[in-house]
């Protein structure tokens, strides 16, 4: 209902039909994705993303404008470059089209016409990206979580969110420093549990469970999402991580769950879970006690 009404409301604000609206974010999306792809290719392997421009990894051959249409070119192209006709993964197409269907969905379903739309949009970027290199390289670049985690400060500031803080400040503390500590407070739980769940399993185990890269990225959903979004990020990261890990333990065979999982892709999936749903998943449990 609470959606709907959005939906309506943004209808009269602007004059112009909210499917448009969403299209246009969902192109904006797919550019935007079109832009991860580099990204996610080039920083792991520490290149510049500006320089050179986009050529084939195989040939080396520019890639035109007309061929570096998100997702068309792709189809175009039948998932091979003109020139050298090496197939193109089809990562590609996937980022663009996730991206655009999750900055569509991020429109509709949470941050509407406001402020908040450039901040949320830029937050589901950078998970995206996260996602995806963790699960090639295993890696969470500090090139994306230290700026995530300075744009979340401010971005929390600009657009205060007061889940979970509203009443620390009976009405004394302006909502913008008031979310900002909740911002702080966000990042302490999120970075500091997933800390203490590798301090203590190093202890027990003696082996290193899980890299800082996680803590890292959950300071950085924790100050942008707030503590309890945060906590649901981690409950829906370690339940679907361990569904994840079980099913490919009895798949490969293996018996030790030191497999290394990208985790940062169950804690991407939970915190984008968070965003969209989340507030309304915490208030329907919270009703029913
Ligand atoms: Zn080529």
């Amino acid at each position: 209902m609470d959606i709907l009404q959005r939906f309506v409301t943004q209808d009269e604000l602007t004059g112009l039909p909210v499917w448009l609206l969403a299209a246009f974010v969902a192109a904006l999306g797919a550019i935007i994705g079109s832009f991860l792809n580099v990204v996610i290719h080039r920083v792991p392997r520490e290149e510049s993303i500006a320089f050179p421009a986009s050529h084939c990894p195989s040939c080396g051959t520019a890639i035109r404008p007309y061929d570096n249409i998100p997702v068309v070119s792709w189809a175009v192209l039948r998932g091979r470059c003109r020139s050298c006709r090496v197939p193109i993964s089809a990562r590609y197409p996937s980022v663009e089209l996730l991206t655009a269907a999750l900055f569509a969905l991020t429109y509709a379903l949470h941050s509407g016409l406001t402020l908040s739309l450039p901040f949320d949009l830029a937050f589901v970027a950078a998970i995206v990206a996260l996602v995806f290199i963790d699960a090639e390289h295993m890696i969470l670049p500090n090139v994306i979580t230290y700026p995530g985690f300075a744009l979340a400060l401010p971005a929390r500031a600009v657009v205060p969110n007061l889940y979970g803080v509203a009443s620390f400040g009976d009405g004394q503390v302006p909502p913008w420093l008031l979310s900002l500590g909740g911002a702080v407070l966000g990042a302490l739980v999120g970075g500091g549990f997933l800390w203490l769940v590798g301090w203590l399993w190093e202890r027990l185990r003696g082996v290193e469970a899980m890299g800082l890269g996680d803590v890292k990225m959950m300071l950085m959903v924790g100050a942008f999402l707030g503590w309890p979004l945060t906590l649901l990020t981690i409950f829906v990261g370690v339940l679907t991580g361990s569904v994840a890990g079980v099913a490919a333990m009895a798949r490969r065979g293996e018996r030790d769950m030191q497999m290394l999982l990208p985790f940062g892709i169950f804690l991407g999936l939970g915190s984008l879970v968070s965003l969209l749903f989340g507030a309304q998943i915490i208030d329907w449990y919270v009703a029913k006690f």
